[in-house]
């Protein structure tokens, strides 16, 4: 077991978000004690009020930036860390957080507040890196708590932490699930990176793209698929956009696909 002073200095932080990453590491109930014997956990709102002001030797960011001073704090922590680890859909594709992309920023914050005199915001969402140098992404909403597991065990051993490059349809065929789509339901698992274990088709529900867009991601294809199943317009850019609205590449497959402007 490694002594107090040898343990790497760690940190979680969130910027805009539900916090619901950060809860996921706290549920780690039975494994986190074991945790805590490897890292000095300085930083961690969820079940500490302790601050710590830095530095760091891996600092987790979960959230979106949403206005000037979150994005100076993200600069703050980024300059204070070692290693930066983006947590969760809102950090590494902008989650549901992006979903007022592309739309009139004053109309929508006059719609929710009235007179929107007083609210700062930015008119779009984007990914952590978009902004800072991040070493490494953690995605979903929430994330999982085993693969943050693997990865906090790959980077305490000095191993590289894996990525996986491939489809939530591997995960969901290996654990033997009677595929959605022939059921006629509109499934995201054919363009959307594992990790999560297929935890939505198992239980009966299509994945909504929440692990972000696989690399290569076959967009033009899944359209046609889901057009075969009698999808609208409407219901396609709704499914592509719910988690992924500010993942550019992915959007202009789907826009020149869909031939729309407005995305
Ligand atoms: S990714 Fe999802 S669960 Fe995590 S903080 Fe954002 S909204 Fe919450
Ligand atoms: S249910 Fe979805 S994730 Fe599973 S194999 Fe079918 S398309 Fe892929
Ligand atoms: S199946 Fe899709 S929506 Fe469900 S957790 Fe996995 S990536 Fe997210």
């Amino acid at each position: 077991m490694p002594t107090e002073k040898s343990k790497p200095v760690v940190a979680f932080y969130g910027l805009t978000c539900c916090a619901g990453c950060q809860l996921e590491v706290l549920n780690l109930e039975e494994e986190l004690l074991e945790i805590l014997g490897h890292i000095n956990l300085v930083q961690f709102r969820m079940g500490s009020s302790a601050k710590h002001p830095g530095p760091y030797d891996v600092c987790f960011v979960e959230g979106s930036v949403t206005n000037e001073a979150e994005l100076a704090h993200l600069k703050e922590l980024r300059e204070k860390s070692k290693v930066l680890v983006a947590l969760g859909a809102c950090a590494t594709t902008g989650g549901v957080n992006a979903l007022r992309n592309g739309r009139n920023i004053e109309e929508l914050k006059q719609s929710v507040y009235g007179d929107a005199s007083h609210v700062r915001t930015l008119p779009q969402i984007q990914p952590l890196k978009e902004y800072v140098k991040v070493d490494y992404e953690l995605q979903g909403c929430p994330i999982a708590g085993d693969e943050f597991i693997e990865f906090l065990t790959a980077l305490l051993t000095g191993g590289e932490p894996s990525e996986k490059n491939y489809a939530v349809c591997v995960e969901c065929r290996l654990k033997e699930n009677i595929c959605l789509m022939k059921e006629g339901e509109l499934c995201l698992g054919p363009i959307t990176r594992a990790g999560c274990g297929a935890r939505c088709p198992s239980v009966g529900f299509p994945c909504e793209g929440c692990w972000g867009p696989v690399p290569q991601a076959n967009v033009e294809s899944e359209i046609n698929m889901f057009s075969q199943k009698g999808a609208s317009f409407d219901v396609v850019v709704r499914k592509f956009r719910m988690f992924n609205a500010s993942m550019e590449d992915f959007m202009k497959q789907l826009k020149k696909r869909l031939d729309i402007e407005w995305l």
